[in-house]
């Protein structure tokens, strides 16, 4: 009656029900192995967190009486995959039964089904226990609906799980707030310092390095500030409702050079190696508005927990709605490779350049930065949605593929053809001024759209919207934009075009 148990590096769970009692029939196992580190090219910081959290957590479950068999990548006897290091354990060990975690990712499901049903002992599949919604809600909530709508989902998700509600109808009357939110920062305003921790994660760098992992991005000298045990999690969530959630909306679209975090949570690392839970999350922001007297304005909090709540998990479904067609979907037929200046940040635009930089030196920027600056234009640069992928995959702390692909291929780069994001999300320079200070200071000029200097994205979003014409114009939510394409003179268009096709041959200079 021996039990293997195995646990992923992204389902480091510690509320989960496994864990509320020790047996010694069970024997957890937790594996660093080449088949993860090397499935695309990861950021350093992205391979150190991950490898240090599931250390730590195997740490804990030993202290807590569990026992646990743990594979450091530098390990002699790795096998480096699942499948053979579970092949090894079952033999030597002897293991009557084998137990797993529904993974998040289609293609470990994939990989652990057919491992399973190649052993000659039974396996048996338990929920991580972390999401609000199951793999299959989404779906069968937009059964024979032909429209995937998130704001409909999220008042479904609300209302299941009584979420600022009253009843049936939302606690303040009102379902949205997004009116109140997405201001521009004043240029005096400087946002919250995010909160750091202290790690030493020097012994982990060394088996990396050793191991000749390849990485893309830079790791501090020093201490290492991504929470990677549940009680830091729980600290950067305390600082988070403290310090950053009276004007999380306010300035959740905001930019600036001077801050890489604003006033966001930083905590999608954290829930989606579900050391946190989005329940707790959810809870703690709740209460915190509720504790405030009124400190905190209600569109702040409503603005935060949408995304928890509702883009999270509506992520979450449409994944497994839309797996597998979607690693292939490419809608438009981009064929581009992304400039070369997405792994360096040396680009003159102003905009792009801190942008990326950012992504390099802390494996993360926050959500319109990936979708309106770094998306925006690899989008309108035509560049492949694989290559776009390949990046996103790799660059983020948070990056996971189930809530990348959705949020990447899907909705930035329009590969779905408009499920995910029903609108192409493209701008002029225009967005990025209203929303940024980055072009004060920018080599190219914000107003141009042709001539010496004009900013790229001015002539390549009306290059996009004209090569695209055939399948674009007749959206709804596009269709508008074409009218001012239409209706401007024939020589600028030409112009216009011109100029986009001497960029677009020069993309890496720009
Ligand atoms: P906050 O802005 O503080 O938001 C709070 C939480 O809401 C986040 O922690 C996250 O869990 C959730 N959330 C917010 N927006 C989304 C969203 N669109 N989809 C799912 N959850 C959301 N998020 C990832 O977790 N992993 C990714 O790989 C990822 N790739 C992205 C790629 C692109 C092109 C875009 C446009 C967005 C991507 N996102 C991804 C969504 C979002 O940008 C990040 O979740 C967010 O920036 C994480 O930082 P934060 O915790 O400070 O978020
Ligand atoms: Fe970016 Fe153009 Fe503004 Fe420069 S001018 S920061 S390239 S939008």
């Amino acid at each position: 009656n021996k039990t293997l148990r195995l646990i992923l590096g992204d389902q480091l769970n510690s509320q989960h029900s496994w864990f509320l009692r020790t047996d010694a029939s069970v024997t957890y196992v937790l594996m660093e192995v080449r088949q993860e580190t090397d499935y695309v090219v990861h950021h350093i910081q992205k391979v150190m967190a991950f490898f240090a959290a599931m250390r730590q957590f195997a740490a804990t479950l030993q202290e807590q009486g569990h026992q646990v068999i743990y594979f450091k990548i530098s390990d002699p006897i790795n096998k480096q995959s699942f499948e053979h290091n579970l092949q090894d354990l079952l033999t030597t060990h002897f293991f009557k039964k084998l137990e797993y975690l529904l993974p998040d990712e289609y293609r470990l499901d994939q990989e652990l089904q057919r491992i399973a049903q190649a052993l000659p002992i039974p396996t048996e599949v338990y929920d991580t226990e972390h999401f609000y919604s199951t793999r299959a809600e989404l779906g069968n909530f937009f059964k024979n609906r032909k429209t995937f709508v998130m704001e409909n989902f999220y008042r479904y998700m609300r209302q299941k799980h009584q979420v600022l509600m009253a009843g049936d109808e939302p606690e303040t009357g009102q379902w949205n707030y997004d009116q109140d939110n997405r201001q521009k920062m004043p240029a005096n305003h400087l946002p919250t310092a995010p909160l750091l921790f202290a790690n030493n994660i020097a012994e982990i760098k060394l088996e990396v390095e050793t191991a000749g992992i390849a990485t893309m991005g830079f790791l501090p000298e020093g201490d290492f500030g991504w929470p990677i045990n549940r009680a830091q999690a729980l600290a950067l969530l305390e600082y988070f409702v403290q310090n950053s959630l009276p004007l999380f909306g306010t300035f959740q679209d905001a930019m600036t050079p001077h801050s890489w975090s604003l006033y966001h949570a930083r905590l999608s690392f954290c829930m989606n190696s579900k050391m946190l839970a989005p329940r707790e999350v959810v809870q703690r922001v709740i209460r915190e508005w509720q504790e405030s007297a009124g400190q905190i304005a209600f569109h702040q909090v409503e603005g935060f927990i949408r995304q928890v709540l509702g883009w999270r998990e509506f992520m979450r479904g449409m994944y497994w709605l839309k797996m597998p067609d979607l690693e292939k979907a490419n809608f438009l037929e981009n064929t581009q490779k992304l400039p070369v200046w997405y792994w360096t940040g040396k680009t003159k635009m102003n905009c792009l350049k801190h942008a990326i930089s950012q992504s390099l030196h802390y494996a993360y920027a926050h959500h319109i930065q990936r979708l309106m600056v770094t998306g925006n234009f690899a989008l309108l640069a035509g560049s492949h949605p694989d290559e776009v992928d390949a990046w996103y995959l790799g660059i983020y702390i948070d990056a996971i593929q189930w809530v990348e692909i959705t949020n990447t291929r899907a909705l930035s780069q329009f590969a779905d053809g408009g499920q995910i994001g029903t609108k192409t999300y493209v701008s002029t320079a225009a967005y990025i001024n209203r929303m940024s200070s980055y072009c004060q200071g920018c080599y190219y000029d914000k107003n141009k759209k042709i001539g010496d200097r004009a900013c790229p994205f001015n002539s390549l979003y009306w290059n996009f919207l004209d090569q695209h014409e055939s399948k674009l114009a007749k959206n709804p939510r596009i269709s508008m934009i074409y009218k001012a394409w239409y209706n401007m003179e024939p020589e600028t268009k030409a112009a216009i075009l011109e100029q986009a096709q001497q960029y677009l041959e020069n993309i890496d200079q720009l």
